[in-house]
């Protein structure tokens, strides 16, 4: 993977072309790379959701990483749900997740290592246009 690739910034728009397969919150390597924000603790701390703060580790330094529970990390986010007669995953927490979920996906490098099916997507939209053309 080119660095170049990993610094891609991702359209915001893309985000709409996303299957639901859940990768981006199943993911073991990438979970244990998410950060919550101090804004992120803040609104939790406001709405009471101690469900979720019971799942975020303060490392020092003011960084804070989610999804730890007394010193273990998650191999998965603990709030991702397999959808009832769907192929799919969906966030138990959609309205108050973190800022890092809301912001993914960032670079085309973070989707192409995690496998994410917004690719496939921008590949087909890529192949139409390109036969469009002929
Ligand atoms: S909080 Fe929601 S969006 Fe973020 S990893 Fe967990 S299930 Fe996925
Ligand atoms: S990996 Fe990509 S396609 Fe799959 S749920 Fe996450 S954002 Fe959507």
């Amino acid at each position: 993977m080119s660095d170049k690739l990993d610094d891609q910034p991702v359209p915001r728009w893309l985000a709409a072309a996303c299957t639901g397969c859940g990768k981006c919150c199943i993911d073991t390597n990438y979970m244990r790379s998410l950060p919550a924000t101090k804004s992120d603790i803040r609104r939790w701390r406001r709405e009471g959701r101690e469900d979720i703060l019971e799942y975020v580790d303060f490392v020092g330094a003011g960084v804070y990483v989610l999804w730890v529970k007394e010193g273990v990390e998650s191999s998965r986010c603990p709030f991702v749900r397999k959808t009832r007669g769907k192929p799919t995953f969906h966030c138990t927490i959609h309205e108050s997740r973190p800022e890092a979920c809301r912001g993914y996906p960032l670079t085309a490098g973070q989707m192409v290592k995690l496998g994410c099916e917004i690719v496939g997507e921008i590949e087909a939209v890529a192949l139409r246009i390109s036969f469009a053309k002929k």
